[in-house]
């Protein structure tokens, strides 16, 4: 910590970041006994948040780092400590020291891509439309009813621009009138500000909101759930209000009244995994269920930990950019619970997971047991 003039200062930052939060703990130990670390490893919310009550917090550990923001803990806590606002407040120091261990250092080229690039995935920006090439997609123009924003891993990654494309061709089956802003897109922000950059995550909302406005823009359509919990509870404290909705809720929708006709089957038996940022985050639960259970030939199938209780893939909080040890992957234990029910796909809503579980695929060595489905790509092959 080389950076730190006196220690003492620190000691009083520590105790002073999260308010009075971590003065309200009395150390019951509720949040560890339901956090998926314990289902891993040893790892305690209650000793973070007693460590910090005394400007104790190590900020060179690993341990700050670790919590998913999954939103587990918070709700089980009497105290209502807030976890995730405390865990970040301690983030936003060692960000501020320029203290990352090296799990966490993959952050600094991540931030330096988001800066040039607007994505933490060190692409050009000139390319963040491409995925639409050929699809017929038009450029958002002021008076669409829809502005559709992919977010960053549908734009870019291979697996995962194949539900943008799938989201394209299910709201044109549905005469669904929307247009994308391509390169006048930016990362949404919701993950680097978990990780304690505060100011980069105002830059990048600040140009979104500027773009949206610039454009027209009114309802937002959303394929993960970290822009629809950013974009409908973070950006209204620029004092801006767009209308967000997630993907799930538009198919919900467009089944319910007759205007996206499943005349095909998908005749599989299909676990639903809710996303921590569209389950427990924004109480999404019934819209993504409805989807699949819509599908002709589809039989639907709940995992042992469900709605409230998700289990975290692992990908919230900026973990997704940080190196996990095999061993220690929340989406290994997801996957292996879909196997157990005998599911032939799991399916979900949110890029993060998508991308851990194709991960799990691997090490799991589940290829041809079980495939990995964002809910719209199975709407898309029931047409
Ligand atoms: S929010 Fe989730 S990952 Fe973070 S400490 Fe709580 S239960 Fe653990
Ligand atoms: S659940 Fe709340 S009060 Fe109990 S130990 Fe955790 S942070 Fe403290």
């Amino acid at each position: 910590m080389e950076n730190l003039a006196d220690y003492k200062e620190i000691v009083e930052v520590i105790q002073d970041s999260g308010g009075d939060l971590f003065k309200r703990c009395f150390q019951c130990g509720l949040c560890d006994a339901v956090c998926p670390w314990n289902r891993v490893r040893d790892f305690s919310m209650r000793k973070i948040v007693r460590q910090a009550t005394f400007g104790m917090t190590e900020i060179e550990s690993e341990e700050i780092w670790l919590c998913t923001t999954c939103g587990r803990c918070p709700q089980q806590c009497p105290r209502d400590v807030k976890q995730i606002e405390s865990g970040v407040a301690l983030r936003k120091i060692a960000t501020e020291y320029g203290v990352f261990p090296t799990s966490v250092k993959p952050i600094r080229a991540i931030s330096a891509s988001l800066v040039g690039e607007g994505n933490p995935l060190n692409e050009a920006r000139k390319d963040r439309g491409a995925w639409a090439q050929g699809l017929g997609v038009n450029s958002f123009a002021e008076g669409m009813e829809y502005m559709y924003f992919p977010g960053c891993y549908l734009s870019y990654d291979p697996r995962l621009k194949k539900v943008a494309q799938a989201t394209a061709k299910v709201l044109k089956a549905a005469g669904v009138e929307f247009g994308i802003l391509g390169t006048a897109e930016n990362c949404c922000g919701e993950s680097i500000r978990k990780t304690g950059d505060e100011e980069l995550f105002k830059r990048l909302a600040r140009e979104n909101i500027k773009s949206f406005i610039d454009n027209g823009v009114k309802k937002i359509l959303v394929s993960s759930p970290h822009c629809y919990h950013t974009f409908k509870n973070e950006y209204p404290e620029f004092s801006v209000h767009f209308e967000v909705v997630h993907m799930s809720q538009l198919l919900a929708e467009l089944i319910a009244e007759g205007r996206l006709e499943l005349s095909g089957e998908f005749a599989k038996q299909v676990a639903y995994h809710d996303p921590c940022y569209l389950g427990r985050h924004n109480g999404v639960y019934d819209e993504p269920r409805s989807v699949l259970q819509s599908v002709p030939g589809l039989s639907f199938m709940e995992l042992a930990d469900h709605h409230k209780a998700s289990l975290c893939c692992g990908g919230g909080g900026g973990r997704i950019w940080m190196e996990t040890p095999k061993g220690e992957r929340f989406s290994d234990l997801r996957l292996q619970q879909a196997l157990d029910i005998g599911a032939q796909v799991l399916a979900t809503a949110c890029p993060y997971c998508i991308a851990n579980f194709q991960d799990s695929m691997l090490t799991l060595e589940a290829e041809g047991a079980i495939e990995i489905k964002e809910i719209t790509e199975i709407v898309a092959e029931a047409l």
